[in-house]
């Protein structure tokens, strides 16, 4: 077999990675519904993760109930679910790693000293690097950002929305990937577990097109393998803002399910069923012969209605 073809033959693997700061919202779901219908057309394997890794977000049950939220609306998942909150060592292995290549500083700033700065691309303060000559003691107790070289850009295509480029220094500034509490961050767990799970493509909600390059960049830094990406629009609710926990987006119901299995198809622009579907596992079973990323909108026009 050619190096070409060996590549090609690599296994879809796939995941969904709720944060349990609370219930399913419908616009979760609409993330959900497009990851796992990609995997199960792509004959993939589909994961299930819980990052949890931000403690201070995390609602206690809210994991249980997402799971079993997603059991009744039919998804299943291949081999055991991984929780972010139980592989920190993997993550201080990852963060060593990056100190050995100097990449690294420690920010001793407070959140309140840097409230003057800009806000950037993701609507973080823009680092102005006040910390970056500052020596390097690690005690714990401190932030370590990422410093980025001045022209650090990153280029990258998206399934969905075509060629992407970020320049990181101007739209994001340099990152933390630990707290000064101790806990590592989003950005720093999700390139660690994304590798270490095998994930070949990632779909997720177009919130996440701008975390991307980080993520990237990260991968790079640590000698890990790129996924495929493909982002989803996010719905919006009447005012149109994202629909979110914060803006109490309602849990999802928990019965009539293919119905809003089918209200969440239609968001993402899919063919509707032709014949009434009764069960999950046959909207399944139709999602994956149907599912058809050409047809999935640049954004979600709908405004978002409950199901119900
Ligand atoms: N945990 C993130 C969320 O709930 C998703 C992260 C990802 O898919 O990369 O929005």
């Amino acid at each position: 077999m050619t190096e070409t073809k060996a590549k090609k033959a690599k296994p879809y693997v796939g995941r969904f990675a709720p944060t349990p700061s609370g219930p399913l919202h419908f616009g979760s779901l609409v993330a959900a519904v497009a990851s796992y219908a990609d995997a199960l057309a792509n004959r993939g394997t589909w994961l299930l993760r819980l990052e949890d890794v931000d403690e201070h977000r995390t609602v206690r049950g809210a994991d249980q109930r997402i799971v079993e939220t997603l059991r009744g609306f039919g998804f299943v998942w291949a081999g055991e679910i991984v929780v972010q909150s139980l592989r920190k060592k993997m993550y201080r292995a990852a963060i060593e790693q990056l100190e050995n290549e100097a990449r690294l500083y420690v920010c001793k700033c407070s959140r309140k000293s840097l409230e003057e700065e800009p806000l950037n691309a993701t609507g973080e303060r823009l680092y102005p690097g006040r910390c970056r000559e500052r020596k390097f003691e690690d005690f714990g107790h401190v932030a370590l950002r990422f410093a980025l070289d001045e022209d650090e850009s990153i280029k990258w295509k998206d399934i969905h929305y075509g060629a992407q480029q970020q320049l990181l220094a101007q739209d994001i500034g340099d990152f933390v990937l630990r707290r000064s509490d101790g806990l590592f961050t989003y950005q720093l767990a999700v390139v660690v577990d994304d590798a270490e799970q095998g994930v070949t493509r990632v779909v997720r909600g177009a919130d996440l097109l701008s975390s991307t390059a980080r993520q990237i960049l990260l991968q790079q830094e640590l000698g890990l393998p790129t996924p495929e990406y493909l982002h989803v629009p996010v719905l919006v609710n009447g005012r149109g803002e994202k629909l979110s926990k914060s803006n109490l987006a309602a849990a999802l119901p928990s019965t009539r399910q293919v119905r809003t299995l089918t209200t969440a198809w239609g968001v993402l622009g899919q063919v509707a069923p032709k014949v009434k579907i009764e069960t999950p596992a046959a909207f399944w079973a139709f999602a994956t012969d149907t599912w058809d990323v050409k047809v999935i909108p640049k954004t979600m026009t709908v405004p978002y209605l409950a199901p119900g």
